[in-house]
Protein backbone atom coordinates (compact mmCIF):
# COMPACT_ATOMS: atom_id res chain seq x y z
CA UNK A 1 0.00 0.00 0.00
CA UNK A 2 1.65 3.43 -0.81
CA UNK A 3 1.60 5.83 1.76
CA UNK A 4 -1.03 8.73 1.50
CA UNK A 5 -0.07 11.95 2.11
CA UNK A 6 -2.45 13.06 5.03
CA UNK A 7 -4.78 16.39 4.79
CA UNK A 8 -5.74 18.64 7.67
CA UNK A 9 -8.64 20.81 6.42
CA UNK A 10 -10.36 23.73 8.42
CA UNK A 11 -14.31 23.95 8.16
CA UNK A 12 -15.24 27.81 9.27
CA UNK A 13 -18.82 27.39 9.01
CA UNK A 14 -20.62 30.42 9.15
CA UNK A 15 -17.59 32.41 11.23
CA UNK A 16 -14.58 35.36 10.16
CA UNK A 17 -14.89 38.42 8.85
CA UNK A 18 -12.41 38.68 5.78
CA UNK A 19 -10.11 40.41 8.10
CA UNK A 20 -10.23 38.15 10.72
CA UNK A 21 -10.11 35.44 7.76
CA UNK A 22 -6.37 37.23 6.83
CA UNK A 23 -5.11 37.25 10.55
CA UNK A 24 -6.03 34.03 11.00
CA UNK A 25 -4.44 32.27 7.41
CA UNK A 26 -1.64 34.72 8.19
CA UNK A 27 -1.11 33.00 11.82
CA UNK A 28 -0.92 29.29 10.29
CA UNK A 29 1.28 30.29 7.81
CA UNK A 30 3.97 32.45 10.14
CA UNK A 31 2.99 30.20 12.78
CA UNK A 32 3.92 27.45 10.89
CA UNK A 33 6.11 28.33 7.43
CA UNK A 34 7.56 24.70 6.68
CA UNK A 35 4.53 22.16 7.21
CA UNK A 36 5.83 19.43 5.93
CA UNK A 37 4.16 16.10 4.11
CA UNK A 38 0.58 17.53 4.88
CA UNK A 39 -1.63 19.00 2.56
CA UNK A 40 -3.59 21.93 4.78
CA UNK A 41 -6.81 23.57 3.76
CA UNK A 42 -9.16 25.89 4.86
CA UNK A 43 -13.12 26.50 3.93
CA UNK A 44 -13.98 29.85 4.21
CA UNK A 45 -17.37 31.22 3.89
CA UNK A 46 -18.27 31.90 0.03
CA UNK A 47 -17.88 35.73 0.50
CA UNK A 48 -14.11 35.43 1.58
CA UNK A 49 -13.37 33.19 -1.28
CA UNK A 50 -11.60 35.48 -3.82
CA UNK A 51 -9.96 37.76 -0.90
CA UNK A 52 -8.78 34.30 0.53
CA UNK A 53 -7.54 33.36 -2.90
CA UNK A 54 -5.55 35.84 -3.53
CA UNK A 55 -4.01 36.12 -0.04
CA UNK A 56 -2.56 33.03 -0.11
CA UNK A 57 -1.18 32.58 -3.83
CA UNK A 58 2.14 32.40 -2.53
CA UNK A 59 1.17 29.85 0.43
CA UNK A 60 0.92 26.61 0.74
CA UNK A 61 -2.46 26.71 2.23
CA UNK A 62 -4.98 25.37 -0.18
CA UNK A 63 -8.82 26.49 -0.40
CA UNK A 64 -12.23 24.62 -0.30
CA UNK A 65 -15.69 26.05 -0.71
CA UNK A 66 -17.70 24.90 2.03
CA UNK A 67 -20.94 24.14 -0.33
CA UNK A 68 -21.62 24.38 -4.56
CA UNK A 69 -25.00 24.49 -6.00
CA UNK A 70 -25.21 21.41 -8.30
CA UNK A 71 -26.07 23.51 -11.52
CA UNK A 72 -23.68 25.22 -12.84
CA UNK A 73 -25.95 28.46 -13.91
CA UNK A 74 -29.29 29.04 -13.21
CA UNK A 75 -32.20 30.88 -11.69
CA UNK A 76 -31.46 29.71 -7.90
CA UNK A 77 -31.21 33.18 -6.13
CA UNK A 78 -28.82 33.05 -2.85
CA UNK A 79 -26.74 29.67 -4.49
CA UNK A 80 -23.40 29.52 -5.98
CA UNK A 81 -22.35 27.18 -8.53
CA UNK A 82 -19.04 24.93 -8.87
CA UNK A 83 -18.34 26.98 -11.69
CA UNK A 84 -18.03 30.22 -9.80
CA UNK A 85 -16.54 28.60 -6.93
CA UNK A 86 -13.71 27.49 -8.90
CA UNK A 87 -13.51 30.90 -10.34
CA UNK A 88 -13.27 32.19 -6.83
CA UNK A 89 -10.40 30.48 -6.56
CA UNK A 90 -11.39 27.04 -4.55
CA UNK A 91 -9.51 23.78 -5.40
CA UNK A 92 -11.87 21.73 -3.07
CA UNK A 93 -15.61 21.67 -1.97
CA UNK A 94 -17.16 20.17 1.11
CA UNK A 95 -20.19 18.30 -0.13
CA UNK A 96 -22.72 17.06 2.13
CA UNK A 97 -21.15 18.15 5.55
CA UNK A 98 -24.07 17.51 8.08
CA UNK A 99 -25.16 20.69 8.82
CA UNK A 100 -26.62 20.82 5.18
CA UNK A 101 -28.07 17.41 5.56
CA UNK A 102 -29.77 18.58 8.69
CA UNK A 103 -30.57 22.07 8.17
CA UNK A 104 -30.88 22.53 4.48
CA UNK A 105 -32.66 19.34 3.94
CA UNK A 106 -30.05 17.70 1.85
CA UNK A 107 -30.16 14.06 0.36
CA UNK A 108 -27.79 11.53 -0.36
CA UNK A 109 -29.37 12.20 -4.09
CA UNK A 110 -28.66 15.84 -4.04
CA UNK A 111 -25.21 15.35 -2.73
CA UNK A 112 -24.54 13.04 -5.64
CA UNK A 113 -25.45 15.60 -7.81
CA UNK A 114 -23.08 17.79 -6.37
CA UNK A 115 -20.14 15.55 -6.53
CA UNK A 116 -20.69 15.21 -10.57
CA UNK A 117 -21.04 19.20 -10.45
CA UNK A 118 -17.81 19.25 -8.31
CA UNK A 119 -15.62 17.26 -10.90
CA UNK A 120 -17.80 18.65 -14.17
CA UNK A 121 -15.61 22.11 -12.36
CA UNK A 122 -12.05 20.47 -11.67
CA UNK A 123 -13.17 20.71 -7.92
CA UNK A 124 -11.84 17.83 -5.21
CA UNK A 125 -14.95 17.14 -3.46
CA UNK A 126 -14.60 16.59 0.42
CA UNK A 127 -17.83 13.98 0.83
CA UNK A 128 -18.95 14.20 4.26
CA UNK A 129 -20.70 11.04 5.74
CA UNK A 130 -21.87 9.87 8.99
CA UNK A 131 -24.34 8.45 11.31
CA UNK A 132 -26.77 10.17 14.51
CA UNK A 133 -26.08 8.95 17.48
CA UNK A 134 -29.85 6.87 17.24
CA UNK A 135 -28.60 5.45 14.01
CA UNK A 136 -25.32 4.12 16.01
CA UNK A 137 -27.29 3.15 18.71
CA UNK A 138 -29.61 1.10 16.92
CA UNK A 139 -26.65 -0.55 15.72
CA UNK A 140 -27.06 1.08 11.78
CA UNK A 141 -23.61 2.17 11.22
CA UNK A 142 -22.80 -0.04 8.45
CA UNK A 143 -25.81 0.46 6.60
CA UNK A 144 -26.19 4.61 6.53
CA UNK A 145 -22.64 4.59 6.26
CA UNK A 146 -23.35 1.97 3.00
CA UNK A 147 -26.32 4.09 1.48
CA UNK A 148 -24.36 7.16 1.75
CA UNK A 149 -21.55 5.97 -0.01
CA UNK A 150 -23.49 4.25 -2.52
CA UNK A 151 -25.58 6.97 -3.41
CA UNK A 152 -23.69 9.52 -2.73
CA UNK A 153 -21.27 7.79 -5.42
CA UNK A 154 -23.74 7.17 -7.82
CA UNK A 155 -22.38 6.95 -11.45
CA UNK A 156 -19.18 8.63 -10.66
CA UNK A 157 -16.20 6.44 -12.29
CA UNK A 158 -12.68 5.13 -10.91
CA UNK A 159 -10.32 7.68 -11.96
CA UNK A 160 -12.20 10.64 -10.49
CA UNK A 161 -13.10 8.45 -7.02
CA UNK A 162 -9.83 8.04 -7.11
CA UNK A 163 -9.24 12.06 -6.30
CA UNK A 164 -11.94 11.87 -4.13
CA UNK A 165 -11.53 12.87 -0.31
CA UNK A 166 -13.98 11.31 2.56
CA UNK A 167 -14.63 13.01 5.09
CA UNK A 168 -16.05 10.50 8.88
CA UNK A 169 -17.85 12.53 10.57
CA UNK A 170 -20.32 10.96 13.14
CA UNK A 171 -22.89 13.74 13.86
CA UNK A 172 -23.06 13.31 17.54
CA UNK A 173 -19.26 14.51 17.81
CA UNK A 174 -19.61 17.57 15.71
CA UNK A 175 -19.60 20.58 17.59
CA UNK A 176 -20.24 18.44 20.64
CA UNK A 177 -16.93 18.22 22.72
CA UNK A 178 -17.46 14.14 21.94
CA UNK A 179 -14.39 12.69 20.34
CA UNK A 180 -15.27 9.28 18.76
CA UNK A 181 -13.31 6.33 20.46
CA UNK A 182 -10.05 5.47 18.35
CA UNK A 183 -11.31 2.13 17.97
CA UNK A 184 -15.01 3.22 16.70
CA UNK A 185 -13.01 6.03 14.19
CA UNK A 186 -11.08 2.93 12.92
CA UNK A 187 -13.82 0.69 12.44
CA UNK A 188 -16.16 2.95 10.58
CA UNK A 189 -12.66 4.07 8.75
CA UNK A 190 -12.22 0.57 7.47
CA UNK A 191 -15.55 0.24 6.59
CA UNK A 192 -15.56 2.61 4.25
CA UNK A 193 -12.40 1.57 2.45
CA UNK A 194 -13.56 -2.32 2.16
CA UNK A 195 -16.84 -0.24 0.34
CA UNK A 196 -14.47 1.81 -1.86
CA UNK A 197 -12.63 -1.42 -2.61
CA UNK A 198 -15.54 -3.66 -4.01
CA UNK A 199 -17.05 -0.98 -5.44
CA UNK A 200 -13.60 0.40 -7.80
CA UNK A 201 -11.31 -2.02 -6.25
CA UNK A 202 -7.97 -1.76 -4.22
CA UNK A 203 -5.98 0.79 -6.03
CA UNK A 204 -8.91 3.51 -5.92
CA UNK A 205 -9.83 2.13 -2.46
CA UNK A 206 -6.19 2.82 -1.36
CA UNK A 207 -5.86 6.33 -3.29
CA UNK A 208 -8.84 7.51 -1.25
CA UNK A 209 -8.06 10.08 1.94
CA UNK A 210 -10.73 9.55 4.58
CA UNK A 211 -10.24 12.36 7.32
CA UNK A 212 -11.82 12.05 10.33
CA UNK A 213 -13.91 14.36 11.69
CA UNK A 214 -16.14 15.44 14.79
CA UNK A 215 -14.16 17.42 17.96
CA UNK A 216 -10.81 17.21 17.07
CA UNK A 217 -8.24 19.53 19.03
CA UNK A 218 -4.49 19.06 19.74
CA UNK A 219 -4.99 17.02 23.16
CA UNK A 220 -6.99 13.77 21.12
CA UNK A 221 -5.33 14.48 16.97
CA UNK A 222 -2.24 12.47 17.54
CA UNK A 223 -3.84 9.28 18.71
CA UNK A 224 -6.50 9.60 15.82
CA UNK A 225 -4.58 10.69 13.10
CA UNK A 226 -2.02 7.68 13.62
CA UNK A 227 -4.72 5.39 13.29
CA UNK A 228 -4.38 3.27 10.09
CA UNK A 229 -7.15 4.21 7.97
CA UNK A 230 -7.29 7.93 9.07
CA UNK A 231 -5.83 10.05 6.63
CA UNK A 232 -6.19 12.94 8.46
CA UNK A 233 -8.66 15.54 9.94
CA UNK A 234 -11.88 18.18 8.83
CA UNK A 235 -11.72 20.40 12.00
CA UNK A 236 -14.52 22.66 12.96
CA UNK A 237 -14.06 24.72 16.18
CA UNK A 238 -10.27 24.47 16.51
CA UNK A 239 -9.85 25.01 12.96
CA UNK A 240 -10.90 28.98 14.09
CA UNK A 241 -7.62 29.18 16.59
CA UNK A 242 -4.04 29.71 14.59
CA UNK A 243 -1.92 27.68 17.63
CA UNK A 244 -4.87 25.14 17.64
CA UNK A 245 -4.65 24.58 14.42
CA UNK A 246 -1.26 24.33 14.03
CA UNK A 247 -1.17 21.55 17.01
CA UNK A 248 -3.51 19.64 14.89
CA UNK A 249 -1.21 20.20 11.68
CA UNK A 250 1.67 19.11 13.39
CA UNK A 251 0.41 15.38 15.16
CA UNK A 252 0.36 13.88 11.10
CA UNK A 253 4.07 14.54 11.64
C1 LIG B 1 -17.08 20.01 11.27
O1 LIG B 1 -17.74 21.02 11.24
O2 LIG B 1 -16.88 19.39 10.23
C2 LIG B 1 -16.52 19.57 12.55
C3 LIG B 1 -15.91 18.42 12.60
O3 LIG B 1 -16.67 20.43 13.63
P1 LIG B 1 -15.99 20.29 15.09
O4 LIG B 1 -14.52 19.99 14.87
O5 LIG B 1 -16.21 21.60 15.76
O6 LIG B 1 -16.66 19.15 15.78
Amino acid sequence: MRKRIPIIAGNWKMHLTAAEAVQLVDGIHYGLPFPGDVDVIVAPPFLSLPGMANHLRESYIGIAAQNLHFEDQGAFTGECSGKQVKDAGADYVIVGHSERRQYFAETDEIINKKIKASYRNSLVPILCIGETLEERERGEVSAIIGRQLAVGLLDVPGPEAARLIIAYEPVWAIGTGKTALPGQVEDVHRLIRVSLALKYGGLVADAVRILYGGSVKPSNSKELLTLPNVDGALVGGASLKAPDFIEIIKSTG
